[in-house]
């Protein structure tokens, strides 16, 4: 078989926060599964900044054992994760100092002057309060030059001031297109097979719009709580954690225009025309809710106001919405978003629910069901068609639901590792491709819808309601849709 690995140029690689949670359990991991594929160059450094003062051997010995713990399977398989561990390095730095940025300097290979085609780039894995002044300290120091980037992780600012403030403090060292603002779930596969099912089949087209379409479900559950992330979550909550980045991101894929090309400026385009669409939201076409102490199966586990350990908490951990999207191709077809902690099950996906057909001529059945095209993100990302068939054999003209199934890992990835996002978005970087990074605009634009949303709550002193743990979320999402005649998706694993 011909190998689809098409290896990157030649980087150093500098993550600030490099000791830290999403450093260990995803980036190293991603970057690990990358070199064994050969993709990354044997020679391309990675360079690890924090404030910590560990030796370099001692660096590389933390790394290695959450490589273990991460990714057990593949440090099994291999056995070049030593010559991996030597492209390591470890630099300690507190950024808001002057120490360490020298060294940091004499690390690197590339400067402005140079014209080795190596790729230079920051991951700033560190708190955003952090993002401004590091982007300043590398132009300070001559580190960062006009072709460096510079990739930053959610959260992109609180709302849209803060977010024109974080991208105003980037632009004073970094262009935007040198600025790639990561949300993994656009590296995932069925994320971008969606825009391969949309723009590159002439099937799906003629029947993408208000007409055939009843309306579109995005899922985001989850059936973690807080989990440790108390204090950040309960100054953000679902809505700004959840809905700003991830379902934005979905919504937009799902409904936009086809781009003129796939290029990165022309695709954030239609993204940020989409947003611009969205209808506000009145709150009565809102749910928001917080989840209650659990017992599962003997598996005592706390409330959302004890996970945050704020009794008066009115953060939601849980919200369902209705959203209209008021351009041509949408007008009556509503979006139903909802995404929360400790539900049923841990599950992400976008349900496109067509309309029933206009005449039906055999007998009514409690089997009939509207066709639905369901793209699951995760666990097992896949794409279902559910269409209508005759049951078989005698009897009769009995109805049943049969499910075509476009499982990747079946069909196309058979003879591949199926990658984590971290890894294809880290490749695209260094590749220079901006197309899954959300752009300044589009940022902005999510964050200015829905400021207005927030604002109403707090004016409003509006209280979350209590659901379940292990449930769907409050009653109250579910008559959200049977107000409308519709139905939830079940949260299924
Ligand atoms: P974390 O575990 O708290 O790690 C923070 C890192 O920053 C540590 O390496 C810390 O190391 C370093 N650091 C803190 N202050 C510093 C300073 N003054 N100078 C230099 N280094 C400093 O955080 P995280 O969970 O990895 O998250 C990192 C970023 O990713 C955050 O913006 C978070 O919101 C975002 N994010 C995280 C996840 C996730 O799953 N963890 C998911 C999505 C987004 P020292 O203490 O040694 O300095």
């Amino acid at each position: 078989m011909v190998s689809r690995i098409i290896p990157v140029d030649n980087f150093d690689l500098v993550v600030f926060g490099a000791t830290g949670d999403l450093a260990m359990r995803k980036i190293f991991p991603a970057l690990y599964h990358r070199f064994i594929a050969q993709q990354m160059p044997a020679d391309a450094r990675i360079i690890g900044v924090a404030r910590s003062d560990v030796s370099e051997e001692n660096f590389r010995k933390l790394v290695q054992e959450n490589l273990q713990k991460f990714c057990p399977q593949s440090v099994k398989q291999h056995d070049n994760l030593q010559d991996f561990l030597n492209n390591i390095q470890y630099i300690s730095i507190d950024v808001h100092g002057d120490k360490g940025w020298a060294l940091l300097q004499k690390a690197m290979r590339a400067d402005d002057d140079t014209d080795n085609n190596i790729v230079q780039a920051f991951y700033l894995s560190v708190n955003p309060s952090l993002f401004g002044i590091i982007a300043s300290k590398l132009k300070q120091h001559h580190i960062a030059h006009k072709q460096s980037r510079i990739i930053i992780e959610k959260p992109f600012g609180t709302d849209a001031a803060s977010a024109k403030a974080l991208n105003a403090a980037l632009r004073t060292s970094f262009s935007e297109q040198q600025i790639y603002r990561i949300d993994h779930y656009l590296g995932k596969e069925t994320v971008q097979n969606l825009m391969v099912l949309r723009f590159a089949n002439a099937l799906w087209e003629p029947l993408w719009n208000s007409t055939h379409i009843d309306h579109v479900q995005i899922t985001v559950a989850e059936n973690i709580g807080v989990q440790g992330r108390g204090e950040y979550y309960d100054k953000s909550g679902a809505m700004r954690d959840m809905v700003q980045n991830h379902l934005m991101q979905l919504l937009c894929l799902t409904a936009m225009e086809p781009p003129s090309r796939f290029h990165p400026d022309a695709v954030r385009n239609e993204k940020v025309k989409v947003i611009e669409s969205l209808e506000p939201v009145a709150q009565t076409d809102i749910v928001r809710g917080q989840y209650l102490a659990s017992n599962i199966n003997g598996d005592a586990d706390g409330s959302y106001h004890q996970h945050v350990n704020n009794p008066d908490s009115m953060t939601e951990s849980y919200i369902a919405m209705k959203v209209n999207i008021g351009n041509w191709r949408w007008a009556g077809t509503p979006f139903y978003l909802r995404t929360g902690k400790k539900l049923r099950s841990r599950c992400s996906e976008i349900a496109i629910i067509f309309r029933e057909p206009p005449h039906m001529i055999f007998p009514k059945s409690s089997h009939q069901r509207a066709n639905s095209l369901i793209i699951r993100l995760q666990p097992n990302e896949k794409i279902d068609l559910h269409t209508m068939a005759k049951e078989a054999g005698l009897g009769g003209m009995r109805l049943t639901e049969a499910v075509l199934n476009m499982n990747f890992q079946d069909t196309i990835n058979n003879q591949l590792d199926v990658q984590d996002a971290y890894e294809r978005l880290i490749m695209d970087v260094i590749r220079g491709s901006q197309t899954l990074f959300m752009r300044d605009d589009e940022v902005e634009a999510a964050w200015e819808w829905i400021d207005p949303i927030i604002d109403g709550w707090h004016k409003a002193n509006h209280r979350p309601l209590p659901y379940e743990a292990g449930s769907a979320g409050p009653d109250d999402a579910l008559m959200l849709m049977h107000r409308d005649g519709r139905r939830w998706q079940e949260i299924e694993p």
